[in-house]
């Protein structure tokens, strides 16, 4: 067994005794960050892909990062999970991505001050590019992406656009953030637990025009379900409090924090790719994936829809009303990846 290019001793009786399934390798890029220091502990222990499912963790970051990465390896080390498998620590992409069945993508280039968007889409298309290159090469041809690194959704277009070989549905881009916040929001002012809130929509970009909407969801009451809009019977409160909060809820934990949202977009990232290896039932969640058109959306942007899986697959929910006020949300924030669409592929020809 390997675990940071060395041979560890394991004992392998629980294993036997288990008759556990074979490891699958799992890589995190941006391993030395924060989201990436939440996130690892979640996967390697179970919570993602289960309880019997032992996970090869690989683990890319840059060559600066490299010093950093070794005091995470030590510390998963030091962590004695039972369904860690090994380790491997790298700055390789091909290396990172090689034969995967699962692949969180979180390092990306972050926003400096004074940086123009197209200069942020510069730095990432070549990042996404890469790797996008290097998943379509080396990585299972079933292998589950989801971007986490922003801008997300026009970088998971970047890395499926260099992939070819892998279907464009097995990229995503994550929103699952903002739908647990928007869930947390509603079941505050409703004052009920959160598990009791269900079918909130996160439509579009991960950026600030997203559009949470609240016009679906469900609350149980007492046993009961109710419509959440009838249930807070407050429709002023869905269209601005409710949605600005959403929407500047990283800037609110940041300016409290000093330090970004890690530990609740490392939560995000795995409930993401939980429900898509594990499957929703007839919940909804919210996904970035690549738009075939539905609710008048653009096509071939990575847009956020609500969608319900089963057997690893994904289907967008449809037949959902969208009210004029819904319309004009969708259609903004559409056109909005729509442009860092052409902008990113602008970037692609230099
Ligand atoms: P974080 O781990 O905090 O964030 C990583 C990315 O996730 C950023 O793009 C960030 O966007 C995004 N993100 C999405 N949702 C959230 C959220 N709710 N809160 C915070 N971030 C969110 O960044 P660190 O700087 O700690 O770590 C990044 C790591 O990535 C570093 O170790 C760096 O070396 C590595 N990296 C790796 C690359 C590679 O593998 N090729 C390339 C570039 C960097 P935002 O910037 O908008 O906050």
């Amino acid at each position: 067994m390997l675990w940071a290019g060395k041979k560890l001793n394991v004992d392998t009786t629980v294993v036997v005794k288990r008759e556990m399934a074979a490891p699958i390798k799992v890589v995190v890029t941006g391993a030395a960050g924060q989201i990436a220091y939440s996130l690892l502990y979640q996967i390697a222990s179970g919570a993602v892909f289960g309880p019997e499912q032992p996970v090869y963790l690989h683990l890319l970051d840059i060559a600066p990062m490299m010093g950093v990465l070794e005091g995470v390896v030590m510390e998963l080390a030091d962590c004695a999970l039972p369904l860690l498998a090994g380790v491997l620590p790298t700055a390789n992409p091909e290396e990172a991505f090689k034969d995967v069945s699962a692949a969180f993508l979180v390092g990306a280039m972050p926003r400096r001050e004074g940086m123009e968007r197209k200069d942020l889409l510069s730095a990432n298309v070549r990042i996404f590019k890469e790797q996008g290159q290097a998943l379509d090469k080396v990585a299972r041809k079933d292998v589950k992406i989801l971007v986490v690194g922003n801008p997300a959704n026009t970088n998971a277009l970047i890395c499926s656009k260099y992939a070819p070989s892998i279907p464009k549905e097995n990229f995503t881009a994550m929103t699952r953030l903002d739908q647990n916040r928007a869930q947390s929001q509603l079941a505050a002012k409703l004052g009920v637990p959160v598990k009791d809130v269900k079918n909130v929509v996160i439509w579009g970009n991960h950026s600030s025009t997203q559009f949470p909407d609240a016009s679906n969801a469900i609350v149980n009451i007492g046993g009961a379900e109710k419509s959440v809009p009838k249930a807070i019977n407050d429709d002023e409160f869905l269209k601005t409090t409710f949605v600005s909060t959403v929407q500047k809820r990283g800037a609110a934990v940041i300016a409290a924090r000093k330090m970004s949202s890690a530990l609740s977009a490392a939560k995000a990232a795995s409930d993401h790719m939980r429900d898509w290896f594990l499957g929703t039932g007839d919940r909804w969640v919210s996904m970035g994936v690549v738009s075939d058109g539905s609710y008048g959306t653009p096509r071939d942007v990575v847009y956020s829809f609500p969608v319900t899986v089963s057997n690893g697959k994904w289907k967008i929910v449809q037949g959902l009303t969208i009210s004029d006020f819904a319309r004009e949300k969708l259609d903004l924030t559409g056109k909005e990846l729509v442009e860092e669409k052409q902008d990113a592929l602008d970037v692609c020809k230099d």
